[in-house]
């Protein structure tokens, strides 16, 4: 039996990535992944797909709304959605290869199959031909899958969940999207601006729940602005077949009101729960908490000592990046390293247009928390470069701490929000004030420039409002 220092189950993010790490570490490597291509739900049906849609999308929006605006006249503008969605396919085809070539370059085992526990140390994998390899130390990254409704049956061709809504064959004349999530803002975006009719209907009185709430109700304007439809407060009853498309009937938590929307297409995104399944974790006593995530220490470490799980399978943000960076520290604590994850300092992004992205604390959390706190804002009109590409929806917003200006929370709605937030995070990761901020020169024209007159705007002081 072969034996390895460290056997990842999942490639995903989280477990290529520690899997990499690993190998970097000197550690003998094996990473078992029952997809046939590495990458997991980002790379696969995720992430990059969705966002190669929303730029492909984006692009053609931009075509018909705003080239006439700025002097391109291109005539009527046609759209090839075959030629779209192989696009996509082959930009996730061809990242898939660039994995293998770095596990190629990592000496890093790849075995396909679905991996499962015998006992502490030792993996089966099955597939063509089941094996069995030996493992110092386990890491489970087997990620999550798709949750829906009760009753609600997902079929991927008419009631669709986030991955069948990144291959529709054509543009749906209405399509309703249940849950007003990131997934479901995005993926409701892409259609939006292909030419359907989408209408968001959301649980809750607000969308995007977990960000600022500023930024809650301004991307709600912005995408009502490009078309989008939003029944909030509702709670969907059924969605029942009819003829080629769907009714989805839904009731008002306001006042009770029942009503029904006949449509195309239905996108269930109510969210992800953690996907176990198969790897045998009841056999062994690996511990589970009742939502079904694996639970571990601060260590990364289950129950069982050397049994290590991290990412969507684990509590916290099902977000590629947590997953990675959880991956590279839980390696690095096996090799007596000291492995940290800052969790005040993971960003959250939805890629919509403008986009929202979002790092340490809202306003409405510090309220809550009773935290004393100076607040900055500056929108994008006020901004140089915005003006000269003609995207000025939105604002900068930084909270910092009353008594010491420690940057607590920083929340961007605007045109590349999430390359943006980089700089906000390393801010709270080196418990930067917005005073620094404001010290340190940004260049110009960048959109960058709002984030440091939003700091000055904590002080009291911006130049260009
Ligand atoms: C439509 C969509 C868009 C998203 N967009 C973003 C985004 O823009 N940014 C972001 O940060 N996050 C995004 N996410 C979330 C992101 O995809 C996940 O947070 C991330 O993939 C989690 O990584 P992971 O490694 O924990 O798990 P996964 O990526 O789910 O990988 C787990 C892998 O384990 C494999 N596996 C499971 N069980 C076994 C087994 N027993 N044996 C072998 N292999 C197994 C699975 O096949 C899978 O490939 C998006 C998700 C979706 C659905």
């Amino acid at each position: 039996m072969q034996e390895y220092d460290v056997v990842v189950i999942g490639g995903g993010p989280g477990g290529y990535v520690a899997a990499i790490r690993a190998a970097q570490l000197g550690m003998k490597v094996a990473c078992v992944e029952k997809r046939a291509t590495l990458g997991g739900t980002c790379l696969n049906v995720g992430c990059i797909p969705s966002k190669a849609l929303l730029d492909s999308s984006e692009k053609f929006a931009e075509a018909k709304h705003k080239f006439d605006s700025i002097g391109i006249e291109c005539g009527s503008i046609k759209l090839n959605l075959a030629k779209m969605l192989k696009n996509k396919d082959d930009i996730v085809a061809g990242l898939c290869q660039g994995i293998e070539g770095l596990f190629k370059k990592n000496k890093i085992s790849h075995f396909i199959g679905a991996g499962s526990l015998l006992d502490k140390n030792i993996v089966e994998i099955s597939g063509k031909k089941p094996e069995k390899i030996k493992a110092k130390n386990i890491l489970i990254a087997t990620g999550s899958e798709v949750v829906s409704l009760p009753n609600i049956k997902i079929d991927e061709e008419v009631i669709l969940s986030s991955t069948g809504a990144l291959s529709i064959p054509n543009v749906p004349k209405k399509m309703v999207v249940i849950g007003g999530g990131v997934i479901g803002l995005e993926l409701g975006s892409v259609w939006s601006r292909l030419g359907a009719e989408v209408e968001v209907v959301e649980y809750l009185d607000h969308i995007a729940t977990g960000m600022d709430s500023d930024i809650c109700k301004n991307l709600q304007k912005s995408l009502q602005k490009q078309g989008m439809k939003f029944s909030l407060s509702s709670k969907v009853l059924s969605v029942e077949k009819k003829g080629k498309g769907a009714v989805v009937t839904m009731e008002s938590n306001v006042d009770g009101k029942k009503s029904e929307i006949d449509c195309d297409v239905v996108l269930v995104s109510v969210g992800r729960k953690p996907y176990t399944e198969g790897l045998g974790l009841e056999k062994l006593g690996v511990k589970t908490s009742d939502r079904g995530q694996i639970e571990i220490n601060h260590h990364f470490q289950t129950n069982i000592p050397n049994i290590y799980a991290i990412g969507d399978v684990v509590k916290g943000p099902m977000l590629a990046h947590k997953a990675e960076e959880e991956g590279v520290a839980a390696v690095e604590i096996m090799a007596g390293k000291a492995g940290h994850v800052n969790y005040n300092a993971i960003p959250g992004v939805i890629y919509t247009w403008p986009e929202a992205a979002s790092v340490g604390k809202t306003e409405d959390l510090l309220k809550k928390e009773g935290v004393a706190y100076n607040i900055g804002k500056f929108p994008f009109l006020a901004n140089s470069r915005a003006r000269a590409i003609s995207d000025t929806e939105g604002f900068v917003k930084i909270l910092s701490c009353k008594e010491t200006d420690q940057v607590l929370g920083v929340h961007i709605l605007g045109p590349d929000a999430g390359t943006m937030i980089a700089e906000a995070v390393l801010a709270i990761e080196y418990y930067a004030s917005s005073e620094d901020i404001a010290m340190t020169c940004h260049a110009h024209p960048t959109l960058n420039e709002a984030v440091k007159e939003a700091a000055l705007s904590v002080l009291k002081r911006p130049i260009h409002i």
